[in-house]
Formats: structure tokens, C-alpha cells, sequence
């Protein structure tokens, strides 16, 4: 026997146990981004390698080692997109989509990192993703706070993830701090963990989301982010923190929260949970005003985020258990010699008269038991059924599978106004 081929690990086949799952949670982001002007917009999953190094940042986590990334048969390096902003930015530049105007876009698709897989980890994963080019804010910040807040209370999630705030400052400030907290790290290098060490001379500020023990307490005496900023950041960040309370939505401000992309400013945010171990961050994002320029643009002011779509589908299963029940409103049972055409056309007849009934038509024959095995495994409400005697005289039995009621006949041609009659029940 030939050797199986399985899909390459950190790739996920999603099944349809789950699909119905993703399908619910897409068609509610669908309407939440109807519901608040948002666009749609469409990017390829391959792009220039350069355009990630330039946007994402030569020594963070992303470029230096999880980036899909080959040359092609012309001899272009090309990368998996590790994530959409980057895309989303060039492909606005690319077509004047920020050019002297505001835009509200979002997208959804996979998107590549090789990493280490695990719970919530894939090294292909689904982001859904909302970027905003034109305004400065911090109304736009806050209105994206409160659409994601929106966002779990329509799947019945505002229980279980909670958000927390931060700002980045502006690139002198950040700076200034960086220079500090390297100056303080640097007294305290050998008690910080390995990446961190690493992390001093390439990528400092990243140090303050490690989880590593020591090197939080040592943290704990470190310089802070919020001393180091200036009056228009501090401000940015408190009229946003005033809208929440306005809103009613809960934050808490956490003046180590950075990102592990290079582009962002003042506004930071993340949804985080507790029921995903150690890959609770749902949604992050914030303010990147410098990015349309650095990619050759116009300065841009810019806000964004993106949810990790397995890790939200992880946490709507934990909470919502409960797995759909039903794939069918009616099954047809075509059962005899000679059946199956009339049961085919009969399904068709249904669905012409009513699109949104969902009939479920047994192929390939079978006994009359076997069939309504079938039929009620399908979750239906009743059966149709065409036996010879049906088909001969032009009718069909309608037999209940879910309720005490009589079995009984239709002429097919009364068919549609019955079920149109107990379908709006
Ligand atoms: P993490 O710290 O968990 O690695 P990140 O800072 O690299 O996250 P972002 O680049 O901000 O993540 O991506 C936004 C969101 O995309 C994350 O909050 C997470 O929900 C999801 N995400 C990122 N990487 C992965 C991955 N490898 N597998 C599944 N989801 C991911
Ligand atoms: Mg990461």
C-alpha cells in the first residue's frame, strides 16, 4: 500500500462539525461591519517579501523567524502574508484608496507564521481584520473598541474576555523609554530569560509581555511606559479611556501591553481571555500612523486590529457547547422501484416554491426503515414519502417525526401551500 499523505503540520482541515460554527460567527461580523459602514476589502495571500520586512519590522518575531517566504520560479521572493495590514496598506496606496479621503475597510482569510503549533496556535490561522486610513482619532479608536465590544455580545461571549488599553506613545517618547528600560534591563541581564536577553539589543520593548517568572519581577522595578509620554498622548489615551466609561465598557490599562509589530502608536488594545491557556489573546490592535507613509504613501493617520478567528471559535465553542441539531426542515424518503426520479423532482418542485426550506433527499434507495433512520438523524420535522402507490396516484405521505400526529396524503399539487402553512408556524 502507497504511503498516506496528511496535511502539513500547523494546517488545519476545518470539518463540517465545525463549518456550521464559522459560517454563524462570519455572517454576525458580516452584519456587525454592515451595521457600522465598514467595506470589505479582498487581498492576494502572496506579496513581495520586502513589504513585510518594511511594514512588520526587520527584528520583530514575525520577520525574523515565522515568515513563509520563497523565491518563485522567476527568481522573486514572495511571502505567505503573516498577517493583513501590510497588504491592506499597500493595496490602499496602490489604488488612491486613502488619497484625500476616510476609509473603513475589513477583511477576512488565512494568513501564515511558522510556529510552534499548539491550542491556538496554527501556522495557518484565520484573521478577521478592520483597518481605518484618515483619521486621527480617538474617536476612531474608541469606535473600534465598542464595535469589538458589540462584537462578543452578539455571540454571547462579554462574559469571558476582557479588554485591556495602553499607549504607545509617539516614536521620540517611545524611544526615550526604550533607552531607559535597556539602561535598567541591562543591570539586571543575567536574571532576564534567554529570549529576553536576546530581545535587549533587537527588539527591547517586547521584554515587557514576557511570561517568563523572573523577568516579570525584575519588571517590576522597571521604568514605565506612561511616565515617558507626552501631553497629546496622555490626552489621546484619556479621552478614549472617557468614552468607555461613557459606553459602559470595561477596560483596564496596562501600561506594559505592547505589540510585537513594530508599526503601532499611541493606541494599543487586546481582548483577552483566561479559558484559552496560554493563547488568550483574542483580538489586538491599535494606532499605526506612520505606517502609509513608511510604505510611501502620504502621512496617514491609521487604526486597526485583527481577531484571531480560531481562537474566537475555540471560545464560542467552550461557551456555547451546544452543536447544531438539525440539517433539514423535511426530508423526502423515495422508497420502491421507479421512486427516485419522482422524489428528485418533488425535492426540486419544494425548493422552487420555497427557497428557504431546507429538504434533504435520500439517494440511493434503501428499505423504508433504513430511510427513516435517515430521516431522523436529519433533525427534520416530518417526512415525505413517495412509495409506488404515491408516485402512481401523483401524492405523497406526510409522516410526522417529531410529534404524535397522524400520518397522512397530499396530492403533490397541494404540497407547497401546506408546507408554506406549517413552515411559518
Ligand atoms: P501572540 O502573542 O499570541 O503570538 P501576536 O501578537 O503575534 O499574538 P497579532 O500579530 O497581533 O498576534 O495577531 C492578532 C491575532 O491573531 C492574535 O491576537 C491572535 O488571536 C491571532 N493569531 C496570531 N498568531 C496566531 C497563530 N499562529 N495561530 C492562531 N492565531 C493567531
Ligand atoms: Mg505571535
Amino acid at each position: 500500500m502507497s504511503q498516506k499523505i496528511t496535511a502539513i503540520r500547523g494546517f488545519n482541515d476545518i470539518l463540517p462539525a465545525e463549518t456550521w460554527r464559522w459560517a454563524e460567527v462570519e455572517s454576525v461580523l458580516r452584519d456587525l461591519m454592515r451595521s457600522y459602514g465598514y467595506h470589505e476589502i479582498r487581498l492576494p495571500i502572496v506579496e513581495s517579501t520586502p513589504l513585510f520586512a518594511r511594514a512588520i519590522g526587520a527584528v520583530t518575531d514575525i520577520v525574523e523567524k515565522e515568515m513563509y517566504s520563497f523565491d518563485d520560479r522567476g527568481g522573486e521572493s514572495l511571502t505567505l502574508r503573516p498577517e493583513g495590514t501590510a497588504g491592506c496598506v499597500r493595496a490602499c496606496l496602490e489604488h488612491g484608496l486613502t488619497y484625500n479621503q476616510t476609509q473603513r475597510l475589513w477583511y477576512t482569510g488565512p494568513m501564515f507564521r511558522y510556529e510552534r503549533p499548539q491550542k491556538g496556535r496554527y501556522r495557518q490561522f484565520h484573521q478577521f481584520g478592520v483597518e481605518t486610513f484618515g483619521m486621527t482619532g480617538p474617536d476612531i479608536d474608541a469606535e473600534q473598541v465598542l464595535l469589538t465590544a458589540r462584537l462578543w455580545k452578539m455571540l454571547g461571549l462579554d462574559q469571558v474576555v476582557r479588554l485591556e488599553l495602553n499607549s504607545l506613545g509617539e516614536s521620540d517618547e517611545r524611544a526615550r523609554f526604550r533607552a531607559a528600560l535597556v539602561t535598567y534591563l541591562e543591570q539586571h541581564r543575567e536574571e532576564l530569560d534567554e529570549d529576553s536577553q536576546r530581545r535587549l539589543t533587537s527588539n527591547p520593548l517586547r521584554i515587557l509581555d514576557s511570561k517568563d517568572p523572573d523577568t516579570q519581577a525584575v519588571l517590576e522595578n522597571a521604568p514605565r511606559l506612561p511616565d515617558f509620554l507626552g501631553e497629546e498622548s496622555l490626552s489621546h489615551l484619556t479621552q478614549l479611556c472617557a468614552v468607555l466609561d461613557a459606553a459602559g465598557v470595561a477596560y483596564v490599562v496596562n501600561p506594559r501591553l505592547v505589540r510585537g509589530l513594530d508599526y503601532y502608536n499611541k493606541t494599543v488594545f487586546e481582548w483577552v481571555t483566561s479559558e484559552l491557556g496560554a493563547q488568550g489573546t483574542v483580538c489586538a490592535g491599535g494606532r499605526y500612523d506612520g505606517l502609509v507613509e513608511q510604505l510611501g504613501g502620504q502621512k496617514t493617520p491609521a487604526v486597526g486590529f485583527a481577531i484571531g478567528l480560531e481562537r474566537l471559535l475555540l471560545l464560542h465553542a467552550a461557551v456555547h457547547p451546544e452543536v447544531e441539531q438539525s440539517e433539514a426542515d423535511v426530508f423526502i424518503a423515495a422508497v420502491g422501484e421507479g421512486t427516485a426520479q419522482p422524489g428528485l423532482l418533488l425535492a426540486e418542485q419544494l425548493r422552487e416554491a420555497l427557497p428557504d426550506l431546507r429538504v434533504l433527499l435520500n439517494c440511493g434507495g434503501g428499505s423504508f426503515k433504513s430511510q427513516f433512520k435517515k430521516a431522523d438523524k436529519s433533525g427534520a420535522r416530518f417526512a415525505l414519502v413517495i412509495g409506488q402507490d404515491e408516485a402512481a396516484a401523483g401524492r405523497v405521505s406526510v409522516k410526522w417525526l417529531r410529534e404524535e400526529r397522524e400520518q397522512h396524503t397530499l396530492a403533490q399539487a397541494d404540497l407547497a401551500a401546506f408546507l408554506k402553512e406549517i413552515h411559518t408556524l
